[in-house]
């Protein structure tokens, strides 16, 4: 049974690499779009109902024009390097809830939530870029589906005899990976390496988007500044340190300034 259990694993991981448009890289991700898409769809607007939105004020419009301005230029940016159709199933929404908490995040299939407690860091339109582009990359890149295939082959070695992935069961991965059910709304730390692969292709988004790829090292100066205390899980995670990654955005900046002109993007708003 747990050769059975093995060579499945095995297989599923085969089979279930993606490449990642932005890395070029192969990602471990067996979770298609259409499997995850509608549970994460559903489970944000549950969260919309139980919390406070903000609807109609200046902050809530800026969070939308930000929002779409940076999903467009992902989509220019994809449909240049052929990957048109890459956002098909994708169904873009931008939310501001009124909870102090410093954090934001982004759901697979592009549903973002800024809370009003991070809108004070960002300062204005260009430090919403940053965390905007920063979230959006993650949906971008699978991160999440990449999370639930780990801790799927995780459940496989560890649950013998249980290989069939029923749906209630599914649903346990999700949750498990986005931290639903236990705090609404917060989701769990992403790898190092994937907020290091958020922060690249984000800083590019922006750039092509219009704003000033520069903000994002200010940015991070100004999260630095505000973490005395605990930090909240997803946003303000530990890693990689807030000094790599000032370090890393501040060198990467000129880079993304440079993929923006390609796309006609000569200045940027600061
Ligand atoms: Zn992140």
């Amino acid at each position: 049974m747990r050769k059975i259990i093995l060579v499945f694993a095995l297989f599923l991981g085969v089979a279930a690499c993606k490449t990642n448009p932005f890395t070029g890289k192969k990602v471990l991700n067996f979770y298609p779009n259409s499997q995850i898409f509608p549970t994460a769809f559903a489970q944000y607007d549950q969260f919309l109902t139980e919390n406070k939105v903000v609807e109609n004020t200046a902050d809530a419009k800026m969070i939308t024009k930000v929002g779409q301005r940076i999903s467009s230029a992902a989509e220019r940016w994809l449909t240049a390097n052929g990957y048109s159709g890459y956002l098909k199933d994708y169904k873009w929404e931008y939310n501001l809830v009124n909870d102090e908490t410093v954090n934001a995040w982004c759901m697979p299939g592009g549903k973002i939530v800024f809370y009003t407690g991070i809108l004070p860091i960002c300062k204005g339109e260009t430090g919403v870029a940053v965390v905007m582009g920063h979230e959006v990359a993650h949906a971008l890149a699978d991160h999440g589906a990449q999370r639930m295939s780990a801790g799927t082959l995780q459940q496989l070695g560890a649950v013998a005899g249980n290989v069939a992935i029923q749906d209630p069961e599914k649903r346990n991965i999700f949750n498990q990976a986005y931290g639903v059910g236990s705090q609404v709304g917060v989701m769990l730390p992403f790898s190092r390496s994937h907020e290091t692969e958020a922060d690249r292709i984000g800083l590019q988004i922006m750039a092509i988007a219009g704003y000033d790829p520069a903000e994002a090292a200010e940015l991070w100066k100004r999260m630095k500044a505000n973490s005395g205390g605990e930090a909240p899980p997803e946003f303000m995670s530990t890693h990689p340190s807030n000094d790599t990654r000032i370090k890393n955005l501040t060198e990467w900046a000129p880079a993304a300034r440079a993929e923006a002109k390609k796309f006609g993007v000569t200045s940027f708003q600061k």
